[in-house]
C-alpha cells in the first residue's frame, strides 16, 4: 500500500517510545522530530507537519499530566489522531440521496485513473441496489469510450457514449437526460483528461457542469504522483467546484505523502481510494481505518463494512466475537466463507490488525482456493461443540483430529494445520479485543 514506508517509520518511532524509561519534554522532542522527518521524506507538505508537531505538543502537555497515567497512550493516541486529521478536512463527506437522480461529474487529468475509477464507481453502487449508470464525455482519449463500455458491460451496467459525435458537452448532456428519462439513481459522467492542468481542459469541465448541473464533482487524483499532487489538486478547485476526491494507485509502493497534501489543500473530503486495476478495488474512505492500516494496525470498519455489504448471515456474530477478543473455529470458518465471497486474500490480510503473512501462507490466490476448499471440508465434519469452541478441546482429545481427517477426506497434518492457523487467529483477536482504540469506527450495536 502507498504510505506503507512511512507507517513502518512511524510505527517504529511509536514503539521506541515505550522503552524509554521516563518520557519528558526531551524524549517528546525527539519522537516529534523523527515523526516529522518521516512525513516530511514521505512528500507531506512542510507546513502540514509544522502544524500537526504543534497540535501534538498542545495536547501533550507533559507538565499537566498526572502521576501514574500511561504517557505513552496519550502520545499515541495524539500522534493516531493527527494523523487522522491529515487526511480529514472535517467537511461533511457526500451521500447520494435515495429515490433521487444522483449525477456524478468525475474529473482529473489523463492517466489518473478517471475512467477506472468511473466504472468502478458505478459497480460499487450498482451492487449495493443503486439503479446505475454511466455516460462517457470523454473524447479526448482514444479507447476511453470502449474501455468504459467494456468495463460497463461486464459490470451489467448501462452507459451512454458516441463513436461520431466529438462535442464532449453534448455527449454529457443528452447522456444525463436519457438516464434522468429512465429514473436512474446515479449516473456518473467521465469527462476527458489532458496531460497537464490547461484551460482548454477546464472550459470544457465547466461547460459540462453548467449542462449537466452534477449534485457532486469527483476529482480523481493519482496517489502516486508525489508533490505535483498539491499543484493539481489546488488548480482543480480554482477552476471547477470539486466536492470529493478519489485517490487512485494507493496499492502502489510511492510515497503518497503529497496525496495527502493534495487533500488538505482541496478541503475536500476523500470518497473512496482506488486499491488496484480490478473492478473491485475501489475502498470506502475513513481517515481512522485508512491510518490504522498505514500504521499496520488493521482496518477492522472496513473489514466491518464488507462484512456488512455482502449480508453474511452470522456476520454480526463474528464482528461481536472479534470485538469481545473471542474466536471460535466456527467464526474461522465464517471469515474463510467471508473471504471467498470478498476475493484476494492479501487485500483482507490488510484489514485484519496485524496478521502476521506467515499466517496466510499457502492460502494465495488459486493454490489458497482450494486449500481453503478442504479446510471447509474440515469445519463441516467437526460437531457442534468442536465448532463453537476455542480448538482446545482438540488438544485435550486428539482422537477429534482423526474423525475430522477421515470425515473430510483431508489428513491428520492438514486438521493440525488449520487448527495452528485457528490458533494464531485467535491469539490476535484476543489482543485486539482489548483494544477499545482499534474499536472506534465499528457499527454502533457492537
Ligand atoms: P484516465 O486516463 O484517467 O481515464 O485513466 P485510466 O482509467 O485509463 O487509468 C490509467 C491506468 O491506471 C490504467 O492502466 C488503469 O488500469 C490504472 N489504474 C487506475 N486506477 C488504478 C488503481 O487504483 N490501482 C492501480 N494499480 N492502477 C490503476
Amino acid at each position: 500500500m502507498v504510505l506503507n514506508e512511512l507507517g513502518n517509520k512511524i510505527n517504529n518511532v511509536l514503539q521506541s517510545l515505550s522503552k524509554e524509561p521516563v518520557i519528558d519534554k526531551r524524549v517528546l522532542d525527539a519522537m516529534l522530530k523523527d515523526i516529522s522527518a518521516a512525513l516530511l521524506s514521505s512528500d507531506v507538505n512542510v507546513k502540514l507537519v509544522l502544524k500537526l508537531r504543534e497540535n501534538i505538543k498542545k495536547t501533550v502537555d507533559l507538565d499537566k499530566l498526572a502521576a501514574g497515567i500511561n504517557k505513552n497512550k496519550i502520545i499515541q493516541n495524539a500522534v493516531f489522531d493527527e494523523l487522522c486529521k491529515l487526511v480529514d478536512p472535517g467537511v461533511e463527506v457526500w451521500q447520494p440521496k435515495k429515490k433521487k437522480q444522483n449525477v456524478i461529474m468525475t474529473v482529473g487529468l489523463q492517466g489518473s485513473g478517471k475512467t477506472t475509477s468511473c466504472t468502478k464507481l458505478a459497480s460499487y453502487f450498482h451492487r449495493r441496489g443503486w439503479k446505475t449508470a454511466l455516460v462517457c464525455a470523454d473524447t479526448f482519449r482514444a479507447g476511453a469510450f470502449d474501455q468504459l463500455k467494456q468495463n460497463a458491460a461486464k459490470a451489467h451496467i448501462p452507459y451512454y457514449g458516441s463513436y461520431e459525435e466529438s462535442d464532449p458537452v453534448q455527449i454529457a448532456t443528452e447522456g444525463v437526460a436519457k438516464f434522468k428519462e429512465k429514473n436512474f439513481e446515479i449516473i456518473i459522467v467521465d469527462t476527458s483528461g489532458r496531460h497537464k492542468q490547461e484551460s482548454q481542459l477546464f472550459d470544457e469541465m465547466k461547460q459540462i457542469y453548467d449542462n449537466v448541473n452534477p449534485d457532486n464533482v469527483i476529482f480523481v487524483l493519482d496517489g502516486t504522483i508525489g508533490q505535483a499532487a498539491e499543484l493539481q489538486a489546488q488548480a482543480f478547485k480554482e477552476s471547477i467546484d470539486v466536492g470529493s476526491i478519489i485517490l487512485t494507485k494507493m496499492d502502489g509502493h510511492a510515497k503518497g505523502g503529497g496525496a495527502i497534501s493534495a487533500v488538505a489543500a482541496t478541503k475536500s473530503p476523500i470518497l473512496f481510494i482506488g486499491t488496484g486495476e480490478h473492478i473491485h478495488d475501489l475502498e470506502k474512505f475513513s481517515s481512522r481505518s485508512f491510518i490504522s492500516k498505514m500504521l499496520g494496525m488493521g482496518d477492522l470498519s472496513g473489514l466491518v463494512e464488507t462484512v456488512q455489504t455482502l449480508q453474511l448471515e452470522d456476520s454480526q456474530d463474528l464482528m461481536k466475537n472479534i470485538s469481545q477478543g473471542v474466536f471460535t473455529l466456527k467464526d474461522m470458518r465464517d471469515q474463510f466463507e467471508m473471504i471467498n465471497k470478498m476475493g484476494p486474500l492479501n487485500k483482507i490480510a490488510g484489514m485484519l490488525p496485524g496478521i502476521p503473512p506467515e499466517v496466510l501462507q499457502g492460502l494465495g490466490e488459486e493454490d489458497g482456493k482450494n486449500h481453503m476448499k478442504q479446510f471447509m471440508c474440515i469445519f463441516d465434519s467437526m460437531n457442534e461443540q468442536e465448532l463453537y469452541s476455542d480448538g482446545k478441546i482438540f488438544e485435550k482429545e486428539p482422537t477429534r483430529i482423526v474423525r475430522v481427517a477421515r470425515g473430510s477426506g483431508t489428513n491428520k497434518l492438514m486438521v493440525e494445520s488449520m487448527l495452528s492457523k485457528h490458533k494464531a487467529f485467535g491469539q490476535i483477536v484476543k489482543k485486539m479485543g482489548g483494544n477499545k482504540g482499534l474499536l472506534k469506527g465499528l457499527s454502533p450495536d457492537l
